[in-house]
């Protein structure tokens, strides 16, 4: 058994990936070739904003987000620690600063509640009403960082409204969520501006690295283009601006446009394998299913779950052959990496105590109903 099986998937369209490459190597615009401008097109139709503009990975998607709002020192970034590093990595990299803000206990994301103590504690300058990193002194509030854990979106009608009256801007961390529902919208376009991941195991993966930046906002847009080929202004060797290489190359998005083709029905499929692990385990003593919330649909990047006998389970399926991960075992404040932010435990209480519980189970569009029985008795067997 697989915790995901791109095989499966790639079987089932082998043909149509392989014609793709092959009118790569016959056109041969390995650069910003024409199938880049048709994936650039298709997603941003689907996913309901104006522009989408893809790139070379998923971090290089959040990192020139935050390079269009021109984040850099003094800066303040409210995310959350419970993501994977890249989500705050970027801020770091810019010489701005990470503002952790703890998450809901059921959803797994950013809690607007907090994230409003936070803003405040920031403003008053005073880490007792709210955790604060060190050198908060010198800090002001830019922007927020949410992130749509594990495929559903977090709370954007009350993240957006804080950063209305706040004046911030709100970067989708959508790198889990392609493909998932909010209320009426899709993911990618719920918020000023958008970034996914197309890294292999993600809802919509490539066979490399690539993500997309999503925007409605034509400024945004522009200004993206440049920062994407060196902060090009009329051509790549008039810089305007600080940029990066960020291209996705015309591989990638060959290898995309055949996957997006049956993309919504595997949306569809992933529901359908959800569904049934909840029925399977819903009732189950030590096991917390996930938790949808009213109008949303998760793109179920992942399948977790939380448990008191983590260890024992996971012993449990591993010796029954069935692959788990642990998505994320330390959050962020206690990553030694950000060390140097001064955080202490205890400080962000349900994300440490989610992270000592949480497990993935495997997932994907192409699990059979008789594994996820199989799964199902080893974990009630406990
Ligand atoms: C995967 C992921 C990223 C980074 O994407 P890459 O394409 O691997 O660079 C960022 N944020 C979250 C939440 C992710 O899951």
């Amino acid at each position: 058994m697989q915790f995901i099986d791109l095989m499966a998937q790639q079987q089932r369209i082998y043909e149509n990936i392989l014609g793709n490459i092959k009118g790569v190597l016959q056109h041969g615009q390995y650069i910003m070739g024409p199938e880049i401008r048709e994936l650039e097109e298709r997603l941003a139709h689907y996913a309901g904003a104006r522009h989408a503009l893809s790139c070379s990975s998923g971090t290089d998607a959040l990192l020139m987000a935050l390079m269009a709002y021109d984040v850099g020192p003094a800066d303040a970034i409210f995310t959350t620690p419970f993501t994977f590093v890249a989500t705050a990595e970027v801020i770091s990299l810019l010489g701005a600063t990470p503002v952790f803000v703890d998450i809901d206990p059921e959803t797994f994301n950013m809690d607007p509640v907090h994230l409003e103590k936070a803003i405040a504690a920031l403003e008053n300058k005073d880490p007792n009403q709210y955790p604060l990193p060190k050198g908060y002194e010198k800090l002001y509030p830019k922007g927020i960082i949410a992130v749509d854990l594990f495929g559903q979106c977090a709370d954007y009608d009350r993240i957006n409204t804080i950063a209305q009256e706040k004046n911030l801007f709100v970067l989708e961390d959508a790198a889990q969520s392609f493909g998932a529902r909010y209320q009426a919208k899709m993911a990618c376009n719920v918020a000023d501006i958008a970034a996914t991941s197309f890294f292999p195991a993600k809802p919509l993966g490539c066979y490399g690295d690539g993500g997309m930046v999503f925007t409605s906002d034509d400024v945004l847009y522009n200004k993206l283009t440049s920062v994407r080929v060196h902060g090009k202004g009329s051509d790549k060797y008039d810089n305007i601006r600080i940029g990066i290489n960020g291209r996705c190359d015309t591989l990638q998005a060959a290898i995309l446009l055949a996957k997006f083709d049956i993309f919504p029905e595997e949306i569809e499929m992933r529901q359908h394998v959800a569904n049934r692990y909840t029925e399977l385990l819903g009732k189950s003593e030590h096991i917390t299913c996930p938790f949808v919330a009213e109008g949303c649909m998760s793109a179920w990047a992942q399948y977790s779950v939380l448990s008191d006998k983590r260890m024992e389970i996971l012993n449990a399926l591993k010796g029954a052959g069935i692959p788990t991960a642990i998505y994320y075992p330390t959050p962020l404040h206690l990553q030694t990496a950000y060390a140097y932010l001064g955080y202490s435990k205890g400080e962000f209480a349900v994300s440490e105590e989610t992270a000592a519980k949480i497990f993935s189970l495997p997932m994907h569009p192409y699990l059979r109903e008789e594994d996820q029985i199989r799964i199902a008795d080893v974990i009630r067997s406990i």
